[in-house]
């Protein structure tokens, strides 16, 4: 059969953090390999990092849609500092409840989960392996029991983050390292650190970068389409992710996608300013639709601001979907699905589809909206209020057909109650769930 069709002049195009531009997906069918860098599990993840969570599953389902066949890879760092410092002697047990905890508030977006969730812990036989590939071919050394990665030996150093090879922070500072640029693959074990694993280095433990590298080749191979995660993760994180994979020759990700940090206020949330709102908090006091109504608001590369107000705004644009199910504009023309699928094509555009689907709902063009929001997971199913409701309504439309007004205000307190609302058309009046 033939997949030729207007639609595919076009391609999707995703701004990409290496090249500094915009890259285009291969046709349809690709496949697209997709890795996103996922929590470190030592606590409940905040609202903000489950944007690198939301931004893959819905891009996902968009190029499903669009004819592409898709692999979703989204790792779980349970072998980290952070857990070794959150729970001294414990380690293990934290990331074994913070894992869970991580499925159980993402699972709550009701967006599915992605293809593969794989861990450190399960893969570290494979990043020793990589690591002493590394050490063969001279781009990396052993010193005390710990391994580093040789950043000299690799000529495109720092081109990832925009950063001079010969200027690159200094990481993680020590004596062991030939030069200060240099970081960690293999750490040996240290007395506060309660897991370790055999190597030929001894025992200890893989670091953060190898770890992520090692996962993504594991289940995409050794090149993919696409390696996201937040802006804070270029340097360096990824930076030396693709240090490790393309100093053995692999071609690693064709296009880095960098999602901008959640804000509260206009300040950054972050453990240290102490403002930080968990995903379950947000989730509880707002709900699921709400919140992606707010993620879709925001453009992915941008910054996006949690208050009570852009919140309550996302909300109220939810209230505007649900309500026109039962409360339809007149109908009138509108453009097509073609115009979401360009916003989208174009670096993924949610606001922009975010306005269409705004469109749709003031043209009354109920199916498109409906079949545009469940893009993104949001569906609307109609229900019918309970019998008791219909007979406040009744009541109501006949104390205002009389103008007693205080009687038809005592209605329509009795249908809030019950948790709806009346609306008054031209035709008569409707009831709509309220928010
Ligand atoms: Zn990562």
């Amino acid at each position: 059969m033939s997949r030729a069709s207007p639609r595919y002049d076009r391609r999707v195009r995703l701004y990409d953090t290496y090249t500094r531009g915009l890259v285009e997906l291969p046709p349809p069918p690709g496949p697209i390999g997709m890795y996103f860098c996922g929590p470190t599990v030592y606590q409940r993840i905040h609202v903000g990092n489950a944007i690198p969570f939301v931004l893959p599953l819905w891009l996902k389902r968009w190029l499903e849609l669009d004819g592409y066949q898709t692999k979703l890879v989204i790792n779980i760092t349970d072998i980290n500092d952070k857990i070794y410092d959150a729970a001294p002697g414990a380690s293990a047990k934290l990331s074994t409840d913070a894992t869970a905890w991580y499925i159980e508030d993402t699972g709550l977006l009701g967006l599915g989960r992605p293809d593969v969730e794989p861990t450190a812990v399960e893969t570290v036989p494979d990043q020793i392996r990589t690591i002493s590939a590394l050490v063969d071919a001279g781009h990396a050394y052993e010193s005390d029991g710990d391994v580093y990665y040789r950043v000299g030996s690799f000529p495109e150093y720092g081109r990832l983050s925009g950063q001079n090879p010969d200027q690159v922070e200094e990481q993680e500072p020590n004596a062991r390292k030939e030069d200060p640029r240099d970081f960690a693959l293999w750490k040996a074990n240290k007395p506060t650190e309660d897991t370790w694993w055999d190597s030929p280095w001894g025992r200890g433990r893989p670091g953060w970068h190898i770890e992520c590298s090692v996962m993504a080749e594991k289940h995409l191979g050794p090149e993919f389409e696409i390696h996201g995660g937040g802006l804070d993760l270029v340097f360096p994180h990824h930076e030396n992710e693709l240090a490790q994979s393309r100093a053995l020759g692999h071609g690693f990700a064709h296009i880095w996608t960098h999602n901008g940090l959640l804000r509260f206020g206009g300040e950054k949330m972050s453990k240290s300013v102490g403002n930080v709102v968990s995903l379950r908090e947000a989730l509880d006091r707002w709900g699921r639709e709400a919140l992606l109504v707010f993620f879709l608001s925001g453009h992915w590369r941008k910054p996006l601001d949690y208050t009570d107000e852009t919140m309550a705004a996302a909300r109220a644009q939810w209230t505007d979907f649900v309500a026109s199910v039962y409360d339809p504009s007149e109908e009138r023309p509108a453009r097509g699905w073609e115009a979401l699928a360009e916003a989208l094509e174009d670096d993924f555009n949610t606001p922009e589809a975010l306005a269409i689907l705004h469109e749709w709902r003031a043209a009354g063009q109920l199916e498109l909206m409906k079949r545009g929001l469940s893009v993104f997971g949001l569906e609307i199913e109609r229900v019918e209020p309970p019998a008791e409701v219909n007979v406040f309504k009744e009541a109501r439309d006949a104390a205002r057909a009389e103008r007693n007004f205080e009687a038809a205000d005592d209605n329509r307190a009795r249908i809030e109650e019950h948790g709806w609302t009346v609306r008054d058309r031209p035709d008569g009046s409707v009831l709509v769930p309220k928010p």
